[in-house]
């Protein structure tokens, strides 16, 4: 199933559940039913670029703009370290260099108190940033690619494009990075060709982790009026990500619960092998609305009640939370690439 047409075939014609069933098959063999569990923490609301998709873009005056201390950066990390949680995603907005600067320096004390890896997601910086962020102890990088249409990117992402984009994806990986990158699914303007196009450039990334999502529209942003794909095309859509790239490090996001109740449930039972918590101080969280419909399930203050309700999530898919740093098996063994 790797040819274009055989690709266009299975998203029209294949029954969701065989799909569901033959990515869920293929997880197991490689990662049985254990699933990662990854912390992420939203340090920073503030982004000086402008996608026309995204809740805190510049131009939205309704965001209540916030940066954590230091001090509260670390005090999360610990607690989530105290929850046995091995890898901590640090997301923002794009930052002013000198911010980039600062949070260097916040990495290289995570990396030097506790035994975790630490992912960053912070957009496009320049290569000496990527480095220097790398040199302090940065393990991962998330960048997603968005959408592989040229033009559709230029339009949603202005001043930017999707060449600089890949570019940075490779960027990170000749730097050591562990990398991932993915796609939104069902963005206003994307068709049928846009997801097999997408669906071929995530494999031909050879990424170390994917992460895809439906489109939320935003209330603040010019695609509020935008709809979201239905659930089954985003979970057959999912199944085949797992199927076209078996060793990968692939999330049920969040975004899956705002687009159906169980959501996440369903991405665990569509291939997917590792869950994100939340664990931004709800006091921020809140402000950090990229799409609407954050479910409850993000907002429970403590975050040990938070992972008791991650246990049962992942329980009632038929897997376990696995406690591990789960790092790239294609860094582990480059022998498994296909
Ligand atoms: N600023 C960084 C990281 C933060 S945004 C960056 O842009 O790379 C994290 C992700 O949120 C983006 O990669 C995008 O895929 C997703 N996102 C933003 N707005 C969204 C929306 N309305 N619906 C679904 N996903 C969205
Ligand atoms: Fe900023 Fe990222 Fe949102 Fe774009 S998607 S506006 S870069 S936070």
């Amino acid at each position: 199933m790797f040819s274009k047409s055989e690709i266009r075939d299975a998203l029209i014609n294949y029954p969701l559940k065989e799909i569901m069933e033959k990515a869920t098959c293929e997880k197991r063999k490689i990662f049985g039913n254990r699933i990662l569990i990854r912390g992420i923490v939203e340090f920073s609301n503030h982004c000086s670029k402008n996608c026309l998709y995204c809740g805190i873009r510049a131009a939205n005056i309704n965001v209540k703009r916030y940066e954590m201390k230091e001090e509260e950066i670390f005090e999360v990390v610990k607690k989530a370290c105290e929850l046995k949680i091995k890898t901590v995603v640090l997301q923002s907005g794009e930052l002013k260099r000198k911010k980039i600067l600062k949070l260097g320096k916040i990495v290289e004390k995570i990396k030097g108190s506790f035994s975790l890896a630490i992912t960053l997601s912070l957009g496009d910086l320049t290569k000496d940033e990527y480095k220097y962020l790398k040199e302090c102890g940065a393990d991962r990088y998330l960048l997603k690619f968005e959408t592989s249409d040229e033009k559709l990117f230029e339009k949603l992402r202005p001043n930017t494009s999707l060449k600089e984009r890949i570019k940075n994806i490779y960027t990170l990986k000749d730097l050591g990075y562990e990398v991932g990158s993915g796609n939104i699914i069902g963005l206003p303007g994307s068709n049928l060709d846009t997801l097999i196009n997408d669906l071929l450039l995530i494999k031909e990334l050879e990424l170390d982790m994917i992460g895809v999502g439906p489109f939320i529209p935003q209330r603040d942003t010019p695609l509020k009026d935008g709809k979201s794909p239905n659930i089954d095309i985003t979970l057959k859509f999912l199944s085949l990500v797992r199927l076209l790239n078996p060793i990968s490090h692939i999330p049920a996001t969040t975004s899956f619960d705002a687009l159906h109740p169980e959501g996440r449930i369903l991405g665990l039972k569509s291939g997917a092998n590792v869950v994100m918590m939340d664990i931004t101080p709800p006091k921020y969280s809140k402000n950090y609305k990229i799409y609407n419909k954050k479910t409850e399930i993000s907002y429970y203050k403590d975050l040990a009640e938070k992972m008791r309700k991650m246990t049962e999530m992942v329980e009632k898919s038929g897997n376990k939370l696995f406690f591990d740093i789960g790092a790239s098996l294609k860094a582990q063994n480059p022998r498994l690439i296909f």
